[in-house]
């Protein structure tokens, strides 16, 4: 597979529009942010899309309802997508377990998306940070390098 140069902000509101109708179902909103306009990773563009596919829609799975940021910028070496949600958050206890494979709370979940996103970050050099609260979001920040 070949990495191609691909605008980060696009390739989001591409996915955003994706998971619109699903998520408007629920009475969330996707925001998406440009904090910055340039931001371009050499990257498996399925790949990357598949990431925040995977994040987007553990969003909506987490929340009621409510709004979902994401959040596009860029520091010196890295463009940096932040994912934060108001849902139901993942109490601490479990936190070093998401992205194991099978790790699942859901009835009908895999357990495998947060796996595959990791190792997808990984191929590219990049890296993910979670934060979250319970009862209150969670917040996944992704870098890759520019
Ligand atoms: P699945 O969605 O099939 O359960 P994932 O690998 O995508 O598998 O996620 C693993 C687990 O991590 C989920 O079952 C859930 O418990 C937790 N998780 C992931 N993202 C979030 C989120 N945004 N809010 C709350 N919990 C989350
Ligand atoms: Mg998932």
């Amino acid at each position: 597979l070949e990495k191609e140069v691909c605008s980060l902000n696009s390739l989001l509101d591409h996915i955003v529009t994706l998971l619109n109708t699903q998520a408007i179902i629920k009475n969330i909103y996707i925001q998406k942010h440009e904090k910055s306009k340039d931001v371009y990773v050499s990257c498996i563009s399925n790949q990357i899309k598949q990431v925040f596919m995977n994040f987007i829609k553990n969003a909506i799975e987490a929340m009621d309802c409510g709004e979902i940021i994401v959040n596009v910028n860029k520091d010196d070496t890295y463009a940096i997508v932040e994912v934060i949600d108001e849902g139901c958050g993942i109490p601490e206890s479990m936190l070093a377990r998401v992205g194991e494979p099978f790790f699942t709370t859901k009835e009908k979940g895999t357990g495998l998306g947060l796996m595959v996103s990791y190792q997808i970050i990984e191929d590219h050099g990049g890296e993910i940070e979670v934060e979250s609260k319970e009862g209150v979001g969670t917040r996944f920040t992704v870098k890759i390098p520019l």
